[in-house]
């Protein structure tokens, strides 16, 4: 009864993502997690295959994240970064540059992702006015991708597909180029960089960056994109004096196979964003990393969120790297990715289904017609699993900790799930 009410309550006042206030997609009320399992106010035990949107990589309360925070609490939850620093801080930055190339140097801490490109983008700005080319200040990027939901993040975000595109004559104009077309797994497409280099050549004098989430772009459309697509734009980037972005965010901490999606290539960026499993999923933290040359052409940044380095997130986000690197995480990737290829290939012969792609420990289908996400959503509850498709994508990104059973049925429940009933026609 009490259930009914609160979920009543939720439905009529509380805002959740991407969706309205007179008709709310349906919630969930969940009461706790452990592991790979949410559980329900109503008991039932649904094995997560989001990670909580890429975040979870350890599963849900893992003694050691709950170690780090409590340890951390104990001594202080909070405090202001301006003119203060704290050891959570500069142990989790030390460990950080530890895991990335030598050049990168100097590190942004941000509330959250979206804050994180942000600063990424005044940072590529900021670069080039101290640089005497003030005009440098439009952003390039391919079509599908997404960098989050605030202003700056939104205007480098597809206007046309994406899901902002209301605010397109609100926001800044950035220019865009077709996604790639070579696949991870088949061979590089030739002019798969013509229009952008054409774009380049035309326009560097005002560009200030090209970003990017390399390998992978998420939220924009769940697709594997060529290493070497990401040589060819970094050549270009140096031919016409142009920063690179690469927007890790969800692509970090080894969920494409590698520690960083830029790893499956020879290159690195210019600035790099990270957030989302930086903290293991447990709280909100992300980064914006850049070299010490770029730093001190920068020069002092203006930015400042009440939450910058918070001591709770640092000190988790230690423990979760910790936590990463002493697992055998590489092999328990490889055999995420063996079991979602084994489980998920054979729907390519359904009708439903357009395209099956794999990589590291992300399973996504894509439909020929939109999902029914209440239908399906419900569909996976009552089978046990929490899937959350968008549009024609049904994906997974487990957590790590996920064993072979549980991964298992995560995928059937999916497989049984492409039925026409659970789609728009
Ligand atoms: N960049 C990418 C690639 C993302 O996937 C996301 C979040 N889905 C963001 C940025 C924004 O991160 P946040 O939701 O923490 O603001």
């Amino acid at each position: 009864m009490m259930e009914q009410e609160d979920l009543k309550f939720d439905r009529n006042h509380i805002w959740h993502p991407y969706t309205s206030m007179q008709n709310p997609l349906p919630c969930y009320k969940v009461n706790c997690c452990k592991g790979v399992y949410l559980e329900l106010e109503d008991s039932r035990r649904l094995i997560d295959g989001m990670s909580s949107w890429w975040s979870a990589i350890h599963g849900y309360n893992h003694p050691a994240l709950n170690q780090a925070i409590t340890s951390q609490l104990s001594r202080m939850s909070h405090v202001m970064f301006g003119g203060i620093t704290h050891q959570p801080a500069i142990d989790l930055t030390r460990k950080v540059l530890s895991l990335l190339p030598a050049n990168f140097e100097s590190i942004f801490y941000a509330d959250s992702g979206s804050v994180a490109v942000e600063v990424a983008l005044k940072m590529a700005i900021q670069y080039w006015q101290n640089s005497a080319y003030p005009q440098k200040n439009r952003f390039v990027t391919i079509r599908r991708g997404y960098h989050g939901d605030t202003t700056g993040a939104m205007s480098v975000t597809d206007p046309d597909s994406g899901m902002h595109y209301l605010f397109k004559d609100f926001l800044p104009a950035h220019y865009f180029v077709p996604r790639p077309k070579s696949r991870f797994d088949s061979a590089y497409i030739q002019d798969d960089t013509a229009e952008l280099e054409e774009l380049l050549a035309q326009q560097h004098q005002v560009l200030a960056a090209v970003i990017l989430e390399p390998i992978v772009q998420g939220a924009g459309g769940m697709w594997f994109y060529s290493p070497e697509y990401l040589n060819r734009v970094r050549q270009l980037c140096d031919k016409y004096h142009i920063l690179l972005i690469f927007d890790e965010i969800a692509t970090g901490f080894g969920r494409t196979g590698r520690l960083f999606a830029f790893e499956h290539t020879a290159v690195t960026p210019d600035i790099l964003c990270i957030g989302k499993a930086l903290t293991g999923g447990y709280l909100t933290l992300a980064a914006t990393i850049t070299s010490r040359r770029i730093a001190e052409q920068i020069g002092t940044l203006m930015h400042g969120p009440t939450f910058m380095a918070n001591p709770l997130a640092t000190a988790t986000a230690i423990a979760s790297i910790k936590l990463l690197l002493a697992s055998d995480w590489q092999s328990k990737i490889a055999n995420i990715e063996k079991v979602l290829q084994r489980e998920l290939r054979p729907a390519a012969k359904n009708d439903l289904v357009k395209d099956v792609r794999v990589l590291g420990a992300i399973g996504v289908i894509e439909t020929r017609l939109p999902v029914n996400l209440v239908k399906i959503q419900e569909y996976y509850v009552n089978n046990g699993v929490w899937i959350r498709p968008f549009g024609n994508l049904i994906y997974l990104m487990p957590p790590y900790i996920i064993t072979e059973d549980e991964l298992t049925q995560l995928c059937q429940v999916l497989s049984n799930s492409l039925r026409p009933e659970f789609f728009i026609d």
